[in-house]
């Protein structure tokens, strides 16, 4: 197994994941098989209890696991499938640990943070690279050396740089190289950071210096000078107009190259498709779609994934568009009184998944205006509850709601002829349940489509795998009025419904499950692929 080590210095956010997911790429596009593991230093032991205000989606895995938005970028960069075991945190190491500990697993020893801790990082690590069949295993350590939170990672990987064959495993650091205000790039940041990292018994074998522009010459060999590593073993990553154009930037550095000399790996030929795709779509300047996307989060990082999946779909040759998108509050929608200021000349209309009753009055504002006027919809997991409620409304003039605002907004109505009807409930069998914690439906389930209607359209087939988080469904007593009154659950998985779509209208879908978390540029999805389709046309035909 070769390692690939990626640490950060100077500052969060600087692209890390981003990076760490182009080098896989690189690699990949060489035909070797690459996983990788994201380390993150905090003591949740994953990210589904975390506020996506604060740390953008909670991405979902096909094991059900709950991780930080970056295994995102590896699965849809690799086109992989990863399982939680890729996401280490310190609290699942310590968990481990303690458990041993309880078990008398240490045999009456002090257990420490070295070797215990640093000997169940490794053996996590190793674990999930050697089970994962791969050739190369990509290691990203979140945070930024000097963290108290990443040193016994650090060491972690110090002691495995020992122990594993010189060839078999580099360290990259992605580091700042800021610009002063009279255009000079500064080093120092870097010089220091790398100075920590060796510190801490770490030398880099290649710097990667996050930069608005292209490092130049002198930068570099002061780079090489100041921190001991060759001169092109530093690499420029400067600001991309797209992420997708990051790996083909760090090939055009020779960065690929010098990696496949560094692990000893055979030199084979570099498959160029995939750079010259993203290259031909971010040079398109044809027309662009407009698409609202009915959100709350006032991040857009919250809804990564979907935007990431609208683009996807986007980048097929054949649409020959580009993606415009509008960030619309929900919030902002409910306190306007006239819709139009915000949806009037959109394409489509997006209603992503969502927890909490704030901004849902807005979002089924917003549905119903794509209804109404046959604007192309599509409404992902809280976007298809509130499609449901938004219909039983309108249409079957329910006083309709779901269970999870009901307790919320009216806990005192004692009379239940006063209380709204939850189209929108916990499964007969959950009902009971007073401690709703742990109780969420995650990650892969299996959906049967129905022949005669968009969805096999969309999806060609009678039986697809998609990935969930929610805990609500479509309740079974309302069903039969739905489909009585024009909507079509055309997937369904048991009982439960997973696909809404309203046959009349040109493009009107949503889902249950969450189809951006299965998307890539190698494959997006069928959902998307549809949706944007359905912009172009609709797009085309109020033009002529
Ligand atoms: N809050 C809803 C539920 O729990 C929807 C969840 C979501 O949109 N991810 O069922």
């Amino acid at each position: 197994m070769k390692y690939i080590i990626v640490t950060g210095g100077v500052l969060s956010g600087l692209g890390k994941g981003i990076t760490a997911a182009s080098i896989g790429r690189m690699l990949k596009n060489r035909e070797y098989k690459v996983t990788v593991i994201k380390i993150d230093p905090y003591i949740n032991i994953d990210a589904g209890t975390m506020n996506p205000f604060q740390h953008g989606e909670v991405y979902v895995l096909k094991d059900g696991g709950e991780a930080d938005l970056d295994l995102g970028h590896y699965e849809r960069f690799l086109n992989v499938e990863l399982t939680s075991d890729h996401n280490i945190t310190t609290g699942k190491v310590y968990l481990s640990v303690i458990q041993q500990e309880r078990r008398g697993g240490f045999l009456g020893k002090t257990v420490q943070i070295i070797p215990h801790i640093t000997d169940e990082i490794k053996r996590e690590i190793r674990e999930v690279a050697e089970k994962s069949d791969s050739d190369i295993c990509i290691v990203e350590i979140g945070g930024t050396v000097g963290d108290i939170e990443g040193m016994p990672f650090l060491e972690a990987i110090r002691q495995m740089r020992r122990e594993e064959k010189k060839e078999n495993l580099i360290l990259v650091h992605v580091t700042l190289v800021p610009i002063n205000n009279i255009g000079e790039q500064k080093t120092k940041p870097t010089q220091h950071s790398v100075k920590e990292l060796k510190s801490l018994g770490l030398q880099p074998d290649v710097i990667i210096g996050r930069c608005r522009d292209s490092l130049s010459e002198e930068t570099k060999s002061k780079i090489s000078l100041f921190c001991d590593v060759p001169e092109n073993a530093v690499i420029s990553n400067y600001d991309a107009k797209d992420i997708y154009l990051v790996p083909e930037m760090l090939e055009r550095e020779e960065l690929g190259e010098y990696i496949v000399k560094k692990l000893k790996l055979d030199g084979r030929k570099v498959d160029t498709r995939w750079y010259r795709r993203i290259k031909a779509y971010s040079e398109r300047n044809k027309d662009s779609i407009k698409i609202a996307l009915v959100g709350k989060y006032g991040l857009e990082d919250a809804y990564l994934s979907v935007k990431e999946a609208l683009k996807h779909a986007c980048v097929r040759e054949d649409y020959n568009h580009k993606i415009e998108m509008r960030w619309v509050e929900a919030e902002d929608l409910e306190e306007s009184t006239n819709l139009d200021d915000y949806l009037k000349e959109m394409h489509g209309i997006l209603v992503p998944g969502g927890f909490g009753v704030r901004g849902t009055k807005g979002k089924i504002d917003a549905i119903r205006y794509a209804r109404e006027r046959d604007i192309p919809f599509l409404g992902i997991c809280l976007g298809f509850q509130l499609s449901v409620i938004e219909f039983a409304r309108d249409v079957l003039k329910i006083n309709a709601q779901s269970r999870e605002f009901e307790e919320f907004n009216s806990p005192a109505v004692e009379d239940q002829s006063q209380r709204s009807s939850c189209v929108i409930d916990l499964l007969p069998e959950q009902r009971e349940i007073k401690d709703l914690g742990g109780t969420m439906r995650l990650g892969d389930q299996e959906i049967d489509i129905e022949k005669n209607s968009l969805a096999y359209e969309l999806y060609k087939r009678d039986k697809i795998r998609e990935r969930h988080r929610h805990r609500y469904e479509v309740n079974p007593d309302y069903i039969e009025v739905f489909e009585e009154n024009g909507v079509k659950f055309s997937g369904k998985g048991g009982e439960r419904m997973e696909i809404l779509e309203i046959p009349s209208n040109r493009f009107f879908i949503a889902t249950q499950f969450h189809p951006e978390f299965r998307s890539s540029l190698d494959e997006p999805a069928p959902a998307f692929l549809g949706f944007v389709r359905a912009m172009i046309d609709f797009k085309k035909d109020q033009k002529s």
